[in-house]
């Protein structure tokens, strides 16, 4: 039987990085598991390999060994065609730099990825509109991100990573560039998104105890290995 109640599963997973003749080991043997609908914050220090462990569970590289496991499917078994089209419908990724399209609009960078499915244009453009509800931008529509404060641009980058309903959102350092009081105000959309009634489980990549608290539960990474 399949338990469901965990979203992803992670076991032994091992990578390093070559430089020249050198070998880098990152991770050593990650193991964790994140419960669906929860809030999970992935905290380490700066080179700790947080942002190489998110790059795997969104499946943007592969690990050198172990598996991940994403709703009873392991990843090194779906085919690469299949995981880029996994990637787009089931997983939403958020930056620490936002990482908008500076020549469109809000409500057009929102709807970018949606438009990278076959929804149709009305119904992403409703879905869109009802995002910008939730993260308060409903004001901002027609905006150009270098007309947005950082928390607003943030903002509508947690949008655009809803369109295509995720079950996971991957979100490396969110905060990162905000100030304290703005970065707040991301954390309680987080918390929103993960309690309502169809809640989205959340990977969070910080080296801020203090944001990590504000999640369900914290994995610390350390030398290479889950210490908690
Ligand atoms: P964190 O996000 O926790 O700050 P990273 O995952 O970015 O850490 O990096 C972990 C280690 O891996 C660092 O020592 C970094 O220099 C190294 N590293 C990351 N990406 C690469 C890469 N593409 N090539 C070589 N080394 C890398
Ligand atoms: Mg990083």
């Amino acid at each position: 039987m399949i338990d469901d109640s965990y979203i992803l599963k992670c076991s032994g997973i091992e990578k390093s990085y070559k430089l020249g003749r050198i070998t880098i080991p990152v991770l050593k043997g990650v193991e964790f598991e994140v419960a669906r609908g929860s809030w999970t914050a992935l905290l380490g220090a700066s080179g700790s390999g947080k942002s190489t462990l998110l790059n795997l569970l969104g499946a943007f590289e592969k690990a050198d060994s172990g598996k991940i496991i994403y709703d009873g499917k392991s990843y090194s078994e779906m085919k690469r065609n299949d995981l880029v089209i996994f990637r787009r419908r089931r997983v939403g990724f958020i930056f620490q730099s936002f990482c908008l399209l500076p020549e469109l609009n809000v409500i057009e960078n929102i709807e970018l990825p949606g438009r990278m499915t076959s929804v149709p244009r009305k119904k992403i453009r409703a879905r869109a509109a009802m995002l910008l509800e939730k993260v308060g931008l409903s004001h901002r529509i027609k905006h150009r991100p270098n007309e947005l404060s950082g928390g607003e641009q943030q903002r509508a980058a947690i949008a655009r990573a809803m369109i295509n309903q995720p079950s996971l959102l991957l979100a490396d350092e969110p905060t990162g560039n905000l100030d304290s009081k703005t970065g707040e105000g991301i954390l309680e959309i987080f918390n929103e998104l993960h309690s309502g009634p169809e809640p989205v489980s959340i990977i969070m990549v910080t080296h801020d105890r203090n944001v990590a608290s504000m999640a369900d539960g914290i994995v610390e990474l350390k030398d290479g290995v889950v210490v908690r």
